[in-house]
């Protein structure tokens, strides 16, 4: 049988960072990274905004605020020394005079986060920057960017491959047993004309299967259940925006409290194509399709900082759905990376609630993984 010293389950960007992580730590290290579909990142990791974020939002001292902040300079560290295209365009988080206290809130929290860098903005400044949107007040994040996600991905597996990595596309993980020394893997193998099963041994097995780490969980062998968080599914839809892109920044409402998301905002890709959403709807299923009808409600909330927004210039883009551990009426959920003391299973690491934001924090979620691994050593 085969034998591999780390097999990580799920080729999204935070399973290819992992794997990255890993080969920079133990340059001997054979790892196998398994993907359930044909290839990387057909799932969270391409239905995202593309944002690098500076770590504002999270609750001070969650892994959530700490990862982010480390992950956006390792971010654009790799993406200078390996060539990924990016821009530091700068976001505003606007705001009108009746809560200016929620500005201040986020000002602190981004501070205790360890973002130094924010400037207020008055109404005149936003005029000369932004004549296009009405505000009274903004929080100004120059470190905020936006990256070609793809091409990070692609360079990773490169990189990955470059140093002995195994990557399985198609192969989707179905039964996990501890056993002795780290794990008999199964798994099946899908090659369009037959289906066949491999087996093979793991010293570590990750599970990094993002909207199916749950699933995934569930066939692990003797895993106890009280070490799985329960699961729900946050749906974001995206509109596009065929008129002119008036802004030169990113633009975000204050985020409301009651909502599950960041608020519908505007983003833009590399070349300029200018985008409002997500918003945030608990659903029971995956399921990717855009819903038109929301189109009256985006205006609506894209209105308030974006008055002379033509409406019938959105078009249905794209959804992706949140991993969250949390329920529409719970507090936000911090990740969780759950290490061997956490399920008392030797060598398993795994990965739950890695939603916004996963993108910028994935080296340094690596990081925090070969960091477990090697309290043990592989
Ligand atoms: C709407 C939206 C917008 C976002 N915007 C941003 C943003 O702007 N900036 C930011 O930093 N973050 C953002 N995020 C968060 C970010 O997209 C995620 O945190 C990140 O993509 C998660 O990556 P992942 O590898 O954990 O999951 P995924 O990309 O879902 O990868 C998991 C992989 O595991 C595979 N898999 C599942 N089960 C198995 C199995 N049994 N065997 C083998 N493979 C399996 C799946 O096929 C999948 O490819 C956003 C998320 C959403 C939903």
């Amino acid at each position: 049988m085969d034998r591999f010293d780390v097999c990580i389950a799920g080729a999204g960007v935070v399973g290819l960072a992992i794997a990255h992580r890993l080969l920079e730590a133990f340059p001997k290290a054979s790892i196998v990274l398994t993907e359930q579909e044909s290839d990387f990142g057909q799932h969270t990791s391409s239905r995202l905004s593309e944002v690098i974020h500076a770590g504002i939002y999270y609750a001070s001292g969650s892994l959530k605020a700490r990862l982010c902040v480390e992950g956006k300079v390792a971010l654009y560290a790799f993406c200078d020394k390996y060539r990924v295209p990016y821009r530091r365009v700068g976001k505003l988080i606007l705001s009108n005079s009746s809560c200016d206290q929620a500005i201040t809130g986020l000002a602190h929290s981004a501070k205790s986060n360890g973002v130094d860098d924010l400037e207020y903005w008055t109404e005149d400044r936003i005029k000369i920057a932004e004549p296009a949107v009405r505000a009274s007040h903004a929080l100004f994040s120059p470190s905020t960017g936006i990256l070609d996600s793809h091409q990070y991905m692609q360079t990773l597996l490169t990189l990955n491959e470059q140093r002995g990595m195994l990557y399985a596309p198609r192969t989707k993980i179905t039964a996990v047993q501890p056993s002795g020394q780290g794990f008999c893997v199964k798994a099946s193998i899908n090659s369009r004309i037959k289906t066949e099963a491999y087996r093979f041994n793991a010293k570590w097995f990750i599970n990094s299967a993002g909207l199916w780490s749950q699933q995934l969980a569930g066939k692990i062998e003797n895993l106890p259940a009280s070490s799985v968080p329960k699961q729900f599914l946050c749906k974001g839809e995206y509109f596009d925006y065929r008129g002119t892109n008036p802004f030169t920044h990113l633009i975000y409402p204050l985020p409301d409290p009651k909502l599950s998301g960041l608020g519908i905002h505007s983003t833009q890709d590399l070349r300029g194509q200018l985008r409002f959403g997500p918003d945030a709807e608990y659903v029971e299923e995956v399921d990717y399709r855009v819903t038109p009808d929301k189109h009256r409600a985006f205006a609506r909330a894209i209105r308030n900082y974006f008055p002379s927004l033509e409406a019938n210039k959105l078009v249905p883009a794209y959804a992706g759905i949140r991993p969250k551990i949390n329920g529409p009426d719970e507090k936000p959920g911090d990740f969780i990376i759950a290490g061997p003391q956490d399920s008392g299973i030797p060598g398993l690491i795994q990965l739950f609630g890695i939603e916004s934001p996963g993108l910028t924090a994935s080296l340094s979620i690596g990081s925090y993984v070969s960091r477990l691994i090697g309290e043990v050593s592989l």
